[in-house]
């Protein structure tokens, strides 16, 4: 299962048009390789790889060493059955736009029989129509009207996310708590047995009212829902309130309940 989904990843290409800043093509390679992407392919970058590159990839040297090089757009998008372009402005031109969450479904469903792209655009002017034209659908990460362009990183980031997220629902990848070792039915009645008995010792409430506050209170623990060590942890505590009660506690009260 896991497999699946890390071989659909790979088939999806992140396509960088004429990147300026060394720094975010390193920022670009980690922001994929934390979600699991790991083919990046650059159009005409400005700089060179350089230590600032390095720096900001934080590691994910392999998705830079592994990074292919184009001079135009079309050579990176050899053999793609769908490709999709990210674009910062709203109806830059009149073309099918998706959302995020859209975008990452299509693209994974179509990377389950091929190669992919998702295309994103230059620091300083984003994707020219003739670019943008080339794209299938384009998806716009919904951001504030009035200052919606994101740093490129960034943008790669959100949508690797996505991707990720559509990746793990396919597979029914979900974070589950580690297993607890919750206290049983009969360790719950043993302890408010041994409840109902300390607080008759440490003469706590009305006796005549006892039956509704033992309710109220298991409720109060069946909501806790108490593992075992917590469960121990409470009983040590009404045994050291008991002994500490004694003289005054009558004999059927001392017997240590199991
Ligand atoms: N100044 C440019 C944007 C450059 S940001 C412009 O106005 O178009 C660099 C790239 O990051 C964009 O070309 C786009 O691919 C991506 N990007 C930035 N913000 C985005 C957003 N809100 N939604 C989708 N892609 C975005």
């Amino acid at each position: 299962m896991i497999d699946e989904m890390t071989s659909a990843l790979t088939r999806i290409r992140i396509v960088l048009v004429e990147t300026t800043h060394p720094g975010n093509i390193g920022a670009v390679a980690r922001a994929m390789k934390t979600m699991g992407l790991s083919r990046l392919d650059l159009v005409a970058p400005k700089p060179p790889i350089d230590a600032e590159t390095l720096a900001r990839a934080s590691g994910a040297d392999d998705v830079l060493e592994h990074a292919g090089r184009h001079a135009t757009l079309p050579e990176a998008l050899v053999n793609c059955r769908l490709v999709i372009g990210a674009s910062a402005r709203l109806r830059t031109i009149d073309w099918p736009l998706l959302e995020p969450p859209e975008a990452a479904q299509r693209l994974l469903a179509e990377a389950a029989h091929g190669e992919v792209a998702l295309v994103f655009g230059r620091e300083s002017s984003g994707l020219s129509n003739v670019e943008l034209a080339r794209c299938q659908a384009l998806v716009h990460i919904p951001t504030n009207p009035e200052f919606s362009s994101l740093n490129l990183a960034a943008a790669v980031q959100v949508l690797a996310y996505e991707l990720r997220r559509a990746a793990r629902a396919a597979h029914g990848e979900q974070l589950l708590d580690p297993p607890r070792d919750v206290a049983t039915a009969d360790e719950m009645e043993s302890f408010h047995a041994h409840l109902a008995q300390a607080l008759r010792v440490i003469q706590f409430g009305d006796p005549a009212q006892s039956h509704k506050l033992m309710r109220r209170l298991r409720r109060l623990f069946h909501r806790a829902s108490p593992d075992r060590t917590e469960i121990n942890i409470l009983r040590g505590i009404l045994t050291a309130a008991q002994r500490h009660h004694l003289p005054s506690a009558s004999a059927s009260d001392t017997t240590v309940l199991p």
